[in-house]
């Protein structure tokens, strides 16, 4: 009898108990499979570049499980609800008796788990799970009366009273094996969605993304919280593509972060206790997405907020995914995102307030086009942020946090550098006109930037009275 190990959001060989366990005992073969699911990931709107990584991640771990001895075989369902009988078919072939797997986070992907499991039941096939959905697991953070946190602050303060108690071990690679498996075998490599990103052909081995943590640590993590939030700067790790498939685990950040220092998260640096919330914000979004599924069904966290009835411009949204707004740090976030399929994340929070404050466009609408196009896309950290920005979500401060993207500009691009980039018709303008290329008349502009599509003032007024109709109203 043999085991089987599915890789799904888990791309890794370090720290990935699913693999590791199957591996314990020294005896006995070990399989593994990854599912390609083209017209499910459509509905989940993922976009080419994510698809692309994991590609060519799968590439590599294909290389990488096989000097463990373990043949990876890509395997394909258009659908989850096909998975079930796919799997079954590939336990029964290749005489499985346990299945391995680790937990993803999501409404669809916890009901596939459970008819997977279902079906191999019924072949005597068992299936374990283990959760690395978070570096706490979902549901073991709660408030003095059992509850989900609803507000960060208190969640991070019990986060860390848990995580301290608890420390953090990671697990190793398993030991090579004695007896082989199949050849890896990708006959369906042929099933990879079409408008898959071709452009990049990087490899991305783990040793890579692990360079990326070290070097990160060792050198830019003591200024974190002063350079985190100018976008000119790559002042952030640069790490979630790699976390959103699960190619290396937040885990591994945090035991790094310790490692490096004392291994004690009471001495950590200014900058080091900046990142280490991040990534407790990345924990505290994956527990409110599983304690709360409406979360997963496009659904507001705050239940009142459905009603909001945006204006939903279709040719206002078109600008602002262009990067034609007018406003010249938005437009520089929305065209790295085209480009490079990423975004940082403070003009993350500035696109987002715009779209939904100034133009009252409907966050589910931003939240799918961030989807489309991030190389990082993660159902959890994107529903969180969004919601965060329309303030239809889990947030301490209330409706009227409207970011102002003039301000924002001059704060946090104060030369001008990164619109210069990304806005290349402004580039030739200095400080201060390049913040606000119309106020000198439209022959300022080498190029043909736009006008503002609203007048700030007037947009945020108007956001006011639109939220305050409905708290008024609850
Ligand atoms: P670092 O600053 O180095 O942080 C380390 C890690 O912590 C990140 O890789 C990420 O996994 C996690 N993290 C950091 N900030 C946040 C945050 N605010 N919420 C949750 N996790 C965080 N992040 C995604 O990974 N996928 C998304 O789809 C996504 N969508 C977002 C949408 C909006 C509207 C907003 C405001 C934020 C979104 N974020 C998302 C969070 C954040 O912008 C990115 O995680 C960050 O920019 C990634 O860059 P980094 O790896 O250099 O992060």
């Amino acid at each position: 009898m043999a085991k089987l190990v599915w890789f799904r959001d888990d791309l890794r060989t370090l720290d990935n108990p699913a693999l590791f366990h199957a591996c314990e005992k020294d005896e006995g073969q070990v399989f593994a499979i990854y599912v390609i699911s083209p017209t499910q990931w459509l509905r989940h709107h993922w976009s080419p570049s994510r698809i692309g990584l994991i590609r060519r991640r799968i590439e590599a771990l294909t290389a990488e499980l096989a000097a463990l001895n373990i043949g990876l075989t890509v395997l394909m369902a258009d659908t989850y609800s096909e998975i079930p009988e796919l799997i079954a078919s590939h336990c029964q072939a290749n005489d499985i008796d346990h299945l391995f797997i680790n937990k993803e986070v999501g409404f669809n992907e916890g009901k596939r788990d459970r008819e997977v499991k279902a079906a191999l039941q019924l072949l005597g096939v068992a299936t374990v799970a283990y959760d690395t959905r978070a570096i706490l697991p979902p549901g073991s953070v709660l408030t003095g009366k059992d509850k989900p946190f609803s507000v960060f602050t208190p969640f991070k303060k019990a986060w860390l009273r848990l995580f301290s108690s608890a420390g953090v071990s990671c697990l190793p690679r398993p030991k090579a094996r004695q007896c082989h498996t199949l050849s890896s075998s990708h006959n369906e490599a042929s099933s990879w969605p079409e408008n898959i990103d071709v452009n990049n052909s990087q490899t991305v081995t783990e040793e890579q993304i692990l360079g990326t943590l070290r070097q990160f640590v060792a050198e830019k993590v003591k200024d974190y919280h002063a350079d985190r939030d100018v976008p000119a700067i790559a002042g952030t790790s640069a790490l979630s593509p790699f976390l959103a498939i699960g190619a290396i685990s937040a885990r591994q950040c945090i035991a790094r972060l310790l490692y490096q220092g004392s291994g004690d998260l009471s001495a950590l640096s200014e900058g080091e206790n900046v990142w280490l919330s991040e990534l407790v914000w990345r924990d505290f979004y994956r527990h409110l997405i599983e304690a709360y599924p409406r979360l997963s069904m496009h659904r507001s966290f705050k239940p009142a907020y459905d009603s909001l009835q945006w204006c939903n411009d279709a040719q206002l949204f078109q600008q602002w995914c262009d990067g034609l707004t007018g406003y010249p740090l938005v437009d520089a976030g929305m065209r790295q995102l085209k480009h490079t399929g990423w975004m940082h994340n403070r003009l993350r929070m500035v696109v987002a307030s715009f779209l939904t404050k100034h133009l009252l466009i409907d966050w589910r609408w931003g939240e799918r086009y961030f989807m489309q196009q991030l190389v990082d896309g993660d159902l959890a950290a994107n529903n969180g942020g969004w919601q965060w920005a329309a303030s239809t979500g889990a947030d301490s401060v209330p409706y009227f946090r409207i970011f102002n993207p003039l301000l924002q500009a001059k704060r946090f691009d104060p030369d001008g550098s990164f619109i210069r980039k990304w806005v290349p018709e402004l580039k030739s303008l200095a400080v201060p006109e390049i913040f606000e290329p119309h106020k000198k008349g439209r022959n300022l502009l080498a190029g043909d930037y736009p006008m503002p599509v609203v007048i700030h003032a007037e947009a945020r007024q108007r956001a006011l009275a639109f939220y305050k109709g409905i708290n008024d109203a609850t």
